[in-house]
């Protein structure tokens, strides 16, 4: 296969000659960069090379080309090569033209701009160019040299347990069905003939492992290094990871505690659009591998796959246990552990978990799903989210409804919009899922015309809304009556059959009703969703904390 393209059109030939100039020495060893000054004939050229099954990273035009502006023939490339990245050239003083780009910007339309002509390309051609072509290398260029290699069943749970895991954490892996031609030559080579999934690293085998022994084999620790710390943190999603980031950069010994992989819900995202400094977005992958490095070169200490299921107050320390019986002690405590998805009760759901039936994005499973028929349910942004990957990859789309609207952002429902093989069915609900060793069809019940269909489905992805399972902290601090941990002003003296304040002070920002413990992000009450208002108080925690250390 040929080198992927950059394709760069511009009506002065000066400035193409320029920009593909420096493209070519900084990315020439890698790509090939093509060019022209006229749109017709590129748009010609960029569709034969997609038909030959080359592949495009990115298309970049000059705003006021000849024949027809760079936008509109941005998007006649887009649909000549659906995964190219696409990037406007713009002067400084078009007012016009700045205009158009935003517009684009908000529609989705281009991914970025660039300034024109390119006087020091170090300044923001390389840099943006650079962060484009290594997110369109992640999703559409196979990984090479695999970190851990799994062989199990396709359509098995713990199989998709552990694919999901790999994701989350950012592990290069590769997965073999042990009834294909490769699955059996590997396990030959490796002479494993036990239990399945086999998990590989170098030439070690570990079969049917737990999630800690997977972490194990790559060098994570499970046990805390210390007995006491200053500050403990439960859950390493966005709001843990900024209390562990401020807690560590503020001298506490901090430690964070994290039952899966960290990065949470957000760490599942395939785009993170509204985070402050992203302009051209984050994958919730990539703002979980920085935040977790931010986290641990500050000198935080991390756990992973293992959670926290008890907490005890012994006089101002607290106790925590872990997961498997561990004690371990801190002098506050952080509550961050998130909301997880509601379960879809309906008949079949449960046994096809993993065979076809997936809660989440599922963006390990996606691209197993090239040319077939998929099903979302949920109507809110994790559902937008999830339906926009998996256009990448299924034939079709159907987002299930059960009223009449969808209520995600708008960016959203504008790509929704534009994705011919993104449909909605509102008014609709999954009444069955039908299928043996994997998924095969969904009964969906129309309320508006009171019949039920069966249609046949390759994939589920459930997306229903999300609780906070708080159950390991009933009788110790006061929840809401869906487990949301109360906290600040709204904790109460007198609380009734939940445990009392009864200190002469109020509690401190986000503290819960047990002293010296805070609570922050989604599994607040009353907490505003989303990233930055969880980055928000998990940094806030911080000082409150600071503030009640600073009472002994
Ligand atoms: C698919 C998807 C897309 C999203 N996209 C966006 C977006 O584009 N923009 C935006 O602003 N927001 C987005 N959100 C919402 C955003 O991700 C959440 O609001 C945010 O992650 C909440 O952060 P948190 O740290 O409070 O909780 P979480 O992210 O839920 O993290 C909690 C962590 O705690 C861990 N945990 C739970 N219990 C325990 C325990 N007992 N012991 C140890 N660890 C435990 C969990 O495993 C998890 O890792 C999205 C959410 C989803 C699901």
């Amino acid at each position: 296969m040929p080198d992927p393209i950059l394709f760069v059109i511009d009506h002065d030939p000066e400035v193409l000659k320029c920009i593909a100039g420096a493209l070519e020495r900084r990315f020439g060893a890698d790509y090939r960069i093509l060019t022209d000054s006229s749109p017709i004939s590129a748009l010609s050229r960029l569709e034969q090379a997609c038909e030959r099954g080359e592949q495009v990273a990115l298309v970049v035009a000059d705003i006021w080309t000849s024949e027809m502006s760079g936008l509109e023939w941005l998007a006649r490339a887009r649909e000549a090569c659906p995964k190219a990245a696409r990037c406007v050239l713009i002067s400084w003083g078009d007012a016009d033209g700045f205009i158009q780009v935003r517009r684009a910007l908000v529609a989705g339309d281009v991914e970025t701009f660039l300034i024109r002509p390119c006087d020091d390309p170090e300044e923001r051609l390389y840099p943006v160019v650079s962060e484009i072509l290594g997110r369109w290398s992640r999703a559409n260029r196979p990984r090479v040299a695999p970190v851990l290699r799994i062989v199990g069943e396709r359509w098995s749970r713990r199989c998709h347990e552990i694919r999901d895991l790999l994701e989350r954490a950012g592990i290069v892996y590769e997965f073999r069905a042990h009834d294909s031609d490769e699955g059996r030559r590997i396990l030959r080579e490796v002479g494993h003939d036990g239990r399945l999934p086999a998990v590989i690293f170098g030439p070690r085998v570990v079969c049917d492992p737990t999630n800690g022994e997977i972490a194990e084999v790559l060098g994570a620790r499970l046990d805390p290094e210390e007995e006491l710390y200053d500050l403990i943190i439960v859950g390493a999603g966005p709001a843990g990871l900024a209390s562990a980031v401020h807690g560590a950069a503020n001298g506490m010994k901090t430690l964070v505690v994290e039952r899966s992989a960290v990065g949470g819900q957000a760490g599942t995202s395939s785009m993170i659009r509204n985070y402050l400094g992203f302009p051209r977005g984050i994958t919730g992958a990539e703002l979980a591998a920085y935040a977790r490095e931010q986290a641990i070169s500050l000198g935080a200490e991390l756990i992973v796959t293992r959670g926290v299921v008890g907490l005890a107050a012994d006089g101002r320390d607290k106790v925590l246990i872990l997961a498997g019986g561990r004690d371990v002690r801190a002098r506050s405590v952080i509550v961050a552990t998130g909301v997880s998805y509601n379960k879809l009760e309906v008949e079949g759901v449960g046994a096809l978990i993993g065979k076809g039936v997936f809660y989440g994005t599922g963006m390990s499973e996606a691209a197993a799903f090239v040319g077939r028929e998929v099903f979302v349910v949920g109507a809110g942004n994790s559902g937008g989210q999830a339906a926009v990957n998996l256009a990448r990859y299924a034939s079709n789309v159907t987002i299930v409804v059960r009223g009449t609207e969808l209520t995600m952002s708008d960016y959203l429902l504008r790509q929704i919009e534009r994705t011919p093989t993104i449909h909605v069915r509102y008014n609709a609900q999954i009444v069955r899922a039908e299928g043996g060793s994997r998924l095969e069809a969904l009964h969906i019940a129309d309320a508006a015309s009171r019949t039920t269909e069966r249609v046949p489905a390759a994939a589920l992805f459930v997306l229903i809304g999300a609780g906070a399972h708080t159950d390991w902290l009933a009788g110790l601090l006061q929840r809401d009556e869906h487990g949301y941990v109360v906290t600040g002003r709204h904790v109460t003296r007198g609380g009734g059959n939940q445990p009392d304040w009864v200190q002469d002070r109020a509690p401190y920002q986000f503290e819960t009703s047990l002293p010296g413990v805070f609570a922050v992000g989604d599994v607040r009450h009353q907490a505003p969703r989303g990233v930055t208002a969880a980055v928000y108080e998990g940094t806030t925690a911080v000082w409150s904390a600071k503030e009640y250390l600073a009472e002994e």
